[in-house]
């Protein structure tokens, strides 16, 4: 609240510093009434702008610093006095001190990543947790997203937002250099959405109804896929966005092939990637392999306690996902039969397996 009155402040009552496009110098005439305070010089001494000289308002950088307090993140001069002021509460030492736990476990992660040369995806989980989530998913992209697309976000198609999200943060990558990389999903946690939204009172963040999440997948995957169209077009980097459809949905991935044939984007730029989970609809996945898209199978790991309870709430959450097992049940029989009747028993598949 505190921060969104600041930004109310120094926009003039609407929007926020992106869309009004703040500069420093607008930030220095909002302070001018006290520039000489010695607080106010340091803050303004420590302003970063993007590459088009927008304001970089908040230290957001500062998140994901090992060494850093949350509860220092997040201050600014009042305008009328110099003094500065949190516009987050502060935190007791013992939540900061998980948090920094957590942000070293995160970065130890993605400096792994980094030097095998893998991508790392990190999950969405349900709206009340994903804005924390995001933002450090963001940041660590910021930090590690230079050369290439290491870091992955993920956006939940079934929310009305999904479209804005993903269009604000391609932006922002664009605006401060680094390479961009999401998984989108429909998502999986629309019953707690729901639920919780009736429950508590406030707008249902999710799509109406199925048809409106995949239009509001197909608009997304669309956007980003013009976007890379205009790098490799205007001799950028194409990778500089890298896209993982994740799904399962025969008519999602067969509309991202054909707006990518449309578009003028090859498998071979390696910038867009399917994947789905291990055991579920191998007949998507191995095809598009074989065609030589890069697609991948999600495997979940880990000790068996932890994995089968994560399992059963997947399997929970995902009742049409199963059905689909059915289908793939059918086709492997008759892939059985196939092979038995030509004589073929064994078969190796030669795909073209350069990572995006
Ligand atoms: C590789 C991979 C990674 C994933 N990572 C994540 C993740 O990080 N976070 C996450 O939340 N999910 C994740 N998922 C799960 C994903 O969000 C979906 O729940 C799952 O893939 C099913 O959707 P689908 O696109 O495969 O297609 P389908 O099986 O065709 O989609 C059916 C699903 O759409 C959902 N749906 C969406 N919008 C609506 C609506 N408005 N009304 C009714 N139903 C609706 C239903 O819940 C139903 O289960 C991941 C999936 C994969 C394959």
């Amino acid at each position: 609240m505190r921060a969104r009155q600041y930004m109310l402040e120094l926009c003039g009552g609407a929007g926020n510093v992106l869309t009004h496009h703040k500069t420093i110098k607008d930030l220095e005439q909002y302070y001018s009434g006290i520039s000489d305070n010695k607080d106010v010089k340091e803050f303004l001494k420590n302003m970063t702008t993007d590459k088009e000289g927008i304001l970089h308002l908040f230290p957001w950088s500062g998140i994901i610093n090992e060494n850093f307090e949350l509860s220092d993140s997040f201050r600014v001069p009042d305008p009328h006095t110099g003094q500065m002021r949190r516009l987050i509460s502060q935190i007791p030492p013992k939540e900061e001190e998980m948090f920094r736990n957590m942000i070293r476990r995160v970065n130890t992660i993605v400096k792994t990543a980094e030097e095998l040369d893998v991508r790392i995806m990190i999950d969405a989980e349900q709206t009340y947790f994903q804005p924390a989530i995001s933002r450090i998913t963001l940041e660590m992209m910021r930090k590690y997203n230079t050369k290439k697309a290491i870091v992955f976000n993920t956006y939940q198609c079934y929310l009305k937002d999904a479209f804005q999200e993903v269009t604000t943060d391609l932006e922002q990558a664009k605006r401060q250099n680094f390479y961009f990389g999401a998984k989108l999903v429909r998502g999986a946690y629309i019953e707690q959405e729901r639920a919780r939204a009736a429950a508590l009172g406030y707008p249902d963040p999710t799509n109406p109804n199925f048809e409106a999440t995949t239009e509001m997948y197909h608009k997304t995957l669309t956007e980003c896929l013009r976007r890379i169209k205009n790098l490799k077009d205007s001799g950028e980097d194409a990778k500089k966005i890298g896209i993982m459809v994740a799904s399962h949905n025969e008519d999602t991935v067969r509309f991202a092939i054909e707006k990518m044939k449309e578009i003028g984007i090859l498998p071979e730029d390696k910038v867009i990637c399917f994947g789905q989970l291990l055991g579920m609809c191998d007949y998507i996945t191995f095809p598009l392999g074989q065609a030589g898209y890069s697609a991948y199978k999600y495997i979940p790991y880990g000790p068996v306690k932890e994995v089968l309870p994560y399992l059963s709430r997947r399997a929970q959450e995902n009742k049409g996902v199963l059905k689909k097992i059915k289908k793939e049940k059918q086709l492997l029989r008759a892939e059985i039969v196939r092979r038995l009747l030509s004589g073929k028993l064994f078969y190796t598949p030669k795909g073209n397996y350069v990572p995006i």
